[in-house]
């Protein structure tokens, strides 16, 4: 998975001070890079009887749908809140500072959904789990949950201990 790393940049400071974010906008700008993630992220699904997949807003959606697209699967889009148009359901969590939600439509998914759900980078975990606690609210099953890229030493895997985690590239 070094290839993919030679496509992910580094920017310092960003959003705020102090903070190193991971900028993935040169692997998706990169067609082959594109294809290596997508192929990587849902290799080990193949054969997993994955219903549904669902993207957590927004780089989450950019993976999520052509991961969907492959599997041959829907997309169901996890927004924040005040995005979604029909009824939702909606859970919160918390951040560094301060709380965020996350929703997805009430018909989006239900019992029989085996959900894999995919976002570009986990990093203390807390996006990921909320997403899981929100599938499983309506009903269906987290099957795993993928990501491009994982930041180990904020340990988002521990968060996640009672779910499949795939990561593609580790820092
Ligand atoms: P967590 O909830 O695991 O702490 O944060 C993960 C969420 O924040 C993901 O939705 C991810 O898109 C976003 N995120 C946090 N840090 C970074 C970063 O350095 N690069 C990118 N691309 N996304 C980040």
């Amino acid at each position: 998975m070094e290839r993919l790393k030679t496509k992910i940049r580094d920017i310092p400071d960003f959003p705020k001070p102090g903070v190193l974010f991971k900028d993935i906008t040169p692997l998706v700008g990169d067609p082959a890079t594109l294809r290596l993630a997508v192929h990587q992220l849902l290799h080990p699904f193949l054969e997993q009887g994955i219903t549904a997949v669902g993207g957590i807003e927004a780089r989450g959606f950019i993976f999520g749908a052509l991961v969907a697209w492959e599997l041959g699967v829907g997309f169901i889009p996890l927004r924040k809140s005040g995005k979604l148009p029909y009824e939702v359901r909606s859970i919160s969590y918390q951040l560094e500072y301060g709380s965020a939600s996350l929703e997805a439509h009430t018909d989006s998914l239900g019992p029989g959904d085996n959900v894999l759900l995919v976002d570009d980078l986990l990093a203390t975990g807390g996006t990921a789990k909320a997403s899981c606690e929100l599938v499983e609210s309506l009903g269906a099953t987290v099957a795993a949950c993928a990501f491009v890229i994982e930041l180990d030493f904020l340990h988002g895997r521990e968060r996640l201990s009672d779910y499949t985690v795939h990561s593609l590239v580790h820092y």
